[in-house]
């Protein structure tokens, strides 16, 4: 279990003081300057060391995404910009450093964008995230008042500015290009790519957009070392991790832990055990809503991080862990997925447009047992031509839910459409 000395969010349970003040007395803001003077190669070859890979879901490593900034600018500007678009059903993480623990992301903030050479960068916040935008903005406020943010920002030589943009409450705008679309004034839907933002980003400029965890961890990775971050989980999967922790567990929770945890020991240590024991367990989405469910044989043998996930065909995703009980129909829960994502399509691709609709229908009357039994390899197909044919990730994730569901609970389905069809056969005989 990660001791509290290791902990790099140090009030994500809003316990504390949030001002700057109660940030730098927990150790934020402490030798920014020193950091900074290091310089940018150093900063760049740190991160990579760490391992950190982005907390976004996709898990690029970080280090790396920044290196693919230009070295030398070519007139253009280069922007920094921090994806807090947080809109994957249960995922909750990011706002809890946006409202309790600011410090950690616009620390970052500066210590990034100074290794991309990034004089300017934007904070894109969801739309639903009033409080949290204005936590942030009060952040943002008190560190151009302390000569933190600004021209010669922390004394480092490097003029930084920092803007909080709200967006207007859109899933799509979590998709990169599309924040970067939506940040230009327009309507947020997916980019194209290649090119991709590093070479041309926000207004045609050079861009990188990280994840808002990945952003908060950097200046204690940079002050700790990569060493130390690296000591925790597996190899190529490494650090600390902010897990989210909803549905059917006793005390539903964010807690940051090491990476590759073992699940149990997650829920035992920190969400309380499962509603009504563990054999009362059904099924967990590992990561978000977007990666495939897991039945509860296997969810109790995982190993939280990117690679076991990704060997049992899922996904540690952002991490946020949805476990159910067995009192959850299984087949509605990913019907109501299926129905967000069609609800959030922004509808500029064919087989995203029409496909997550399709999908959509067929999963409600799977949930009735109204179906044919050839009809669940006729979603699947479905599914396939989707996946992977889209502009953006939301096909993809649309598609996934679905081919869990049926790779682990078909009989489920199988046995519901088998059961409808024969009570159909006895109110027609009577
Ligand atoms: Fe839009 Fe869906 Fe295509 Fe993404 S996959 S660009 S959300 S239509």
């Amino acid at each position: 279990m990660l001791k509290d000395q290791d902990r790099i969010f140090t009030n994500i349970y809003g316990m504390h003081d949030r001002t700057l003040a109660g940030a730098r007395a927990r150790g934020h803001w402490d030798g920014t300057d020193k950091i900074i003077k290091k310089g940018r190669d150093w900063i760049v070859e740190e991160m990579k060391a760490s391992g950190l890979r982005g907390r976004g879901g996709a898990g690029f490593p970080t280090g790396l995404k920044w290196s693919f900034m230009p070295k030398e600018s070519d007139g253009r500007p280069a922007y920094l910009v921090v994806n807090a678009d947080e809109s994957e059903p249960g995922t909750c993480k990011d706002r809890e450093i946006l409202r309790h623990d600011p410090h950690t992301l616009i620390e970052g903030c500066l210590l990034a964008s100074f290794a991309m050479g990034a004089h300017t960068a934007y904070i894109y916040v969801r739309g639903e995230f009033i409080r949290e935008r204005e936590a942030l903005q009060a952040a943002v406020d008190e560190c151009y008042d302390a000569g933190l943010l600004g021209k010669n920002a922390a004394k480092s030589g490097w003029d930084f500015d920092l803007y909080v943009h709200h967006g207007a409450g859109a899933y799509i705008c979590g998709e990169e290009t599309a924040l970067l679309e939506s940040l230009e004034g327009k309507k947020g839907m997916p980019r194209m790519k290649p090119p991709f933002p590093a070479g041309a980003g926000l207004y045609g400029c050079p861009t990188t957009v990280n994840n808002v965890e990945s952003i908060a961890v950097a200046p204690t990775i940079l002050r700790r070392g990569a060493g130390w971050f690296s000591s925790f989980g597996r190899p190529n999967n490494t650090g600390t991790k902010l897990f989210a922790i909803s549905g059917h567990v006793n005390t539903p929770c964010v807690v940051e832990e090491e990476m590759s945890i073992p699940f149990e020991e997650l829920i035992e240590k920190h969400a309380g055990g499962i509603r009504g024991g563990w054999d009362n367990l059904k099924a967990v989405i590992p990561g978000g809503s977007s990666v495939p469910v897991l039945p509860a044989h296997i969810a109790r043998e995982a190993i939280m991080d990117f690679d076991w996930l990704r060997e049992q065909r899922s996904g540690l995703g952002t991490a946020a862990v949805i476990v159910m009980d067995q009192s959850v129909d299984i087949v509605k829960a990913i019907w109501r997925l299926s129905a967000f994502y069609k609800h959030e399509s922004c509808g500029q691709c064919t087989p995203c447009r029409e496909g997550t609709g399709w999908m959509m229908r067929l999963m409600e009357r799977l949930v009735r047992g109204e179906a044919e039994l050839e009809e669940i390899d006729m979603l699947l197909d479905v599914t396939k031509q989707v996946e992977g044919h889209t502009i953006c990730a939301l096909g993809d994730a649309a598609a996934w839910p679905i081919q869990g569901l049926m790779r682990h609970f078909r009989d489920e389905v199988e046995e519901r459409i088998r059961a409808r069809s024969s009570s159909g056969r006895a109110v027609a005989a009577e």
